[in-house]
């Protein structure tokens, strides 16, 4: 027996060498040093900057549901409104009007061998929802400035990026500066319900011109003031987003009386259905992600247990899993997501329906494709006769992941640290859909970052209430996307 406990101690005492040595060589990637450009001498006035973005609130740019009319008025007449507003960005950059309502900017820079930078925002907004208004403190589309902020619908999704880039742009501009490598700006006006006839159309026409961005920029991530894993400030730069696909499931059975059912029925089958597929296994890593990058990105600021464990995954996997599956904000990052969200049966309490139908909405990691996830959907419901597993639209797929290691990845690092001093940066994944995800074709690197500087209560304003954003982080982003102008294209 001795000699099986000796075997087992000297085992233990290998593992935890390994995992030792496997946590002390757990450390962020390297950056890139030539990025380290300094940042602009900008003179700009904030206040006047501040009550530019409250005007661009007041166009009431809605993209609505379809089915629902939506009004093209106010989008021309912001159009206009940031022509004159930005007259010297205009003096300077060749504007195509795209579909209508989107804005596609060229600046040309002086070396046309250099590839260029793409900048991305979009024009429209949500709607606000007419019951919640009586708890906007502003109305929404008021634009105040009050307290230090500028309140209303989009001022930070997306108007307050796009605000942001057009005063940075017109500032430089003004001043002479004249970029070396072209910029690129596109400015879709149905990012909050497709971005078919904005994004994709852009990105259609920069892919037939043969234009091949050394990166391109937009909306999704940004230096959040607390990070669940530090407890402190940390600059996210979104490297991939998650994608969209919606199942729906159909059951039929005899249609009948509910005095006399068979003994299973269409609303029986699809609910054993649903329950199949929400427990079909889904993997869940921090590896093939941007979940151990981020930890990676982040180990000097962790917990050693932390660190020991993302590091030793191969021997912690049920550990992670279960405290990651326990959290679904921490889930949502290293897995595909299943939310069973809309269910329809008969129009009678008393009819059995003779067909029943569920959606189940999935946000794909970047790891697996709409293609696997409807294979195994398919194969959970085996056996239950009478079930069928489809798409319900074209599913979008995740973004491809960008890479952590580029210059340009260095370059955005470098400028969210003047925006941020002292706020660690890390790749992150971005859980929503953006307009970047269609120019994956056209650009080397797509990345999703704002220079703004976001307290829960900022972030929470978002598609919800009160939506605002401080005149501080307006003026943090101007002189932050100034900054990659002049470093970037300079
Ligand atoms: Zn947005």
């Amino acid at each position: 027996m001795r000699w099986i406990i000796g075997l087992l101690l000297a085992g233990l005492v290998a593992i935890g060498g390994v995992v030792a040595w496997r946590t002390s060589q757990f450390v962020p990637a390297p950056v890139v040093e030539a990025a380290a450009v300094a940042a602009p001498e900008l003179t700009f006035d904030a206040d006047a900057a501040a009550a530019r973005l409250g005007r661009a609130i007041q166009f009431e740019t809605i993209s609505v549901q379809e089915g629902q009319t939506w009004n093209a008025a106010p989008f021309t007449a912001q159009r206009s409104w940031l022509e004159s507003a930005y007259p010297a960005f205009h003096a300077v950059a060749q504007r195509e009007i795209v579909n209508g309502e989107s804005l596609l900017f060229t600046w040309a820079g002086s070396d046309a061998s250099l590839a260029p930078i793409l900048l991305l925002a979009h024009l429209d907004v949500v709607p606000v929802e007419e019951w919640s208004r009586k708890d906007w403190t502003s109305e929404p589309f008021s634009g105040a400035v009050r307290d230090g902020f500028v309140w209303g619908r989009g001022a930070i999704d997306d108007k307050g990026s796009l605000i942001a880039i057009l005063e940075a742009a017109n500032v430089l501009a003004q001043s002479g500066f004249k970029p070396k490598r072209t910029l690129i700006f596109a400015f879709g006006h149905d990012e909050e319900v497709s971005g078919r006839d904005g994004a994709q159309a852009m990105a259609k026409i920069l892919a037939d011109r043969g234009v091949k961005a050394w990166f391109a920029m937009d909306e999704g991530q940004a230096t959040i003031a607390r990070h669940p894993m530090t407890g402190g400030p940390v600059s996210l730069i979104g490297i991939a987003e998650k994608g969209y696909a919606t199942l729906r499931v159909t059951a039929s059975a005899r249609a009948g009386h509910s005095s006399m059912p068979d003994k299973d029925t269409a609303v029986t089958l699809l609910s054993e259905a649903v329950l199949r597929i929400h427990r079909m296994p889904i993997e869940m890593k921090l590896e093939g992600g941007p979940a151990i990058d981020m930890i990676r990105a982040l180990a000097p600021q962790l917990p050693m247990t932390l660190r020991a464990a993302a590091a030793n995954e191969w021997l912690f996997s049920p550990v992670i899993n279960q405290e990651l599956g326990a959290d679904p904000q921490a889930a949502a990052l290293v897995r595909t997501t299943v939310a069973p969200t809309m269910l329809e049966g008969g129009p009678k309490e008393n009819i059995i329906p003779g067909r029943a139908v569920a959606w189940i909405n999935f946000r794909l990691h970047p790891r697996d494709t709409s293609a696997s996830i409807l294979a195994r959907a398919q194969e959970a419901v085996k056996g239950i006769p009478d079930v069928t597993v489809e798409w319900d639209r074209p599913p979008n797929e995740a973004s491809a992941v960008s890479s952590t290691t580029s210059d340009s990845y260095a370059l955005i690092s470098a400028m969210a640290r003047v925006a941020a001093p002292g706020a660690p940066v890390a790749p992150g994944l971005v859980l929503g859909g953006t307009d970047s995800r269609y120019y994956g074709g056209v650009a080397e690197n797509v990345y999703r970052f704002a220079p703004a500087i976001y307290e829960g209560e900022d972030i929470a304003g978002i598609h919800g209430k009160n939506e605002r954003l401080s005149v501080e982080n307006l003026t943090r982003m101007i002189r932050g996307y100034a900054h990659l102008m002049t470093a970037g294209a300079g």
